[in-house]
């Protein structure tokens, strides 16, 4: 059996918009709805949404519009997640200015003069940038340079009129409200660069694999339930939303690339343990095979600092097999990049397992 083609373009253009979507966790509803919005086009799709606010389409083979192999082997699950890093704000200071309280682990060298969008509980956004609190090299020349980037001496600035504590305020801006950092998204020679491909690469990777097989008319061989998780970041994203009749869940994340890695930007991997432990030994076998017989490149590799949502359901009692997939991301965590030849080995590798169960 051969892969239906996959949608390039399409592809590109949803990833380029959905990253262009800000999701830090804990705000991640816009993504969400956006997902949510693409995915209802296929009335093959049942869609819902688990009370913590997660995307869960379920595609039932049996009742299924279209041609595949179907089998009656209980049903499987592949999740991947739309929110991202990102910050509160912890207080305000007394110059107007913000000082913020990570969301998930962002470096701050990283983010440091990146626009930002402060989102009010009124349902505004301010806009702003975050600097170091010596930012001016004209009053503190080296100083700046030595300056800590950390909790302490990074803060907002904000596009508004504002030197003290009460002005901000007045802005509708208050201690707890969510901030997003810019993705500053770029396409260039077939590679993504972008902050948090992680993981809304491999929502795209789903989202174009569905799209693909609708669109040959291919059904999944088994009934398969799509969970799109909202707090991944914070460590217990999938922990809810997995029906209990799922026999295989397949984590679909980015694979780290860099120093001492066996991933790269090119292939997809398989993730054999991460900071979490080892992965399903059969399951793993089975992705092995899968991608041998469809000549999807991939690798295997170990993580470190790096933890799933298929451990997240796990840890809360999950009684399944699980295995995690993902494309390449140069520099996680901090400015990525991916390549179109990584992404497109995940998607195929989604695919075969659809179609082959
Ligand atoms: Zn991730």
């Amino acid at each position: 059996m051969s892969l239906p083609i996959i949608d390039q373009e399409y592809f590109t253009k949803f990833l380029v918009d959905l990253l262009n979507i800000p999701s830090p966790t804990g705000f991640a509803e816009p993504a969400i709805e956006f997902v949510e919005k693409e995915l209802s086009q296929y009335k093959q799709l049942e869609l819902s949404r688990t009370r913590k606010g997660a995307l869960v389409a379920k595609w039932d083979s049996a009742t299924s519009i279209g041609r595949g192999m179907q089998t009656n082997l209980p049903p499987v699950a592949l999740t991947a997640h739309v929110d991202t890093l990102g910050a509160v704000v912890k207080e305000i200071k007394p110059n107007g200015r913000l000082k913020l309280v990570r969301v998930g682990g962002i470096q701050w060298n990283s983010v440091e003069t990146e626009g930002v969008w402060v989102f009010t509980t009124k349902g505004e956004k301010i806009r702003g940038s975050v600097l170091i609190n010596k930012a001016s090299g004209h009053i503190y020349g080296v100083k700046g340079s030595k300056t800590k980037r950390d909790d302490e001496h990074m803060e907002v600035r904000l596009d508004e009129r504002t030197t003290s504590e009460k002005e901000t305020r007045e802005l509708g801006i208050n201690v707890g409200d969510c901030v997003a950092f810019d993705p500053r998204v770029e396409v260039t020679n077939g590679f993504i660069r972008s902050r948090f491909l992680d993981d809304k690469a491999c929502v795209a990777n789903l989202v174009a694999a569905i799209k693909s097989m609708a669109e040959a008319g291919l059904s999944p061989a088994r009934t398969v339930y799509f969970l799109i998780s909202n707090y991944e970041e914070v460590g217990h994203g999938a922990a809810a939303g997995i029906p209990s009749e799922v026999e295989e869940l397949v984590t679909v994340d980015m694979a780290v690339v860099g120093k001492g890695q066996a991933s790269d930007e090119f292939h997809a991997t398989l993730c054999t343990k991460d900071g979490g432990g080892p992965y399903h030994f059969g399951l793993n076998n089975k992705m092995r095979a899968l991608a041998e017989k469809h000549d999807i490149p991939y690798k295997t590799d170990v993580y470190t600092f790096y933890g799933s949502d298929g451990e997240a359901f796990w840890r809360a009692g999950g009684d399944v097999a699980l295995a995690l997939i993902g494309p390449g991301i140069d520099a996680s965590h901090n400015y990525e990049r991916a390549h179109m030849d990584g992404l497109n080995a995940t998607t195929n590798w989604i695919l075969a397992y659809l179609l082959e169960g």
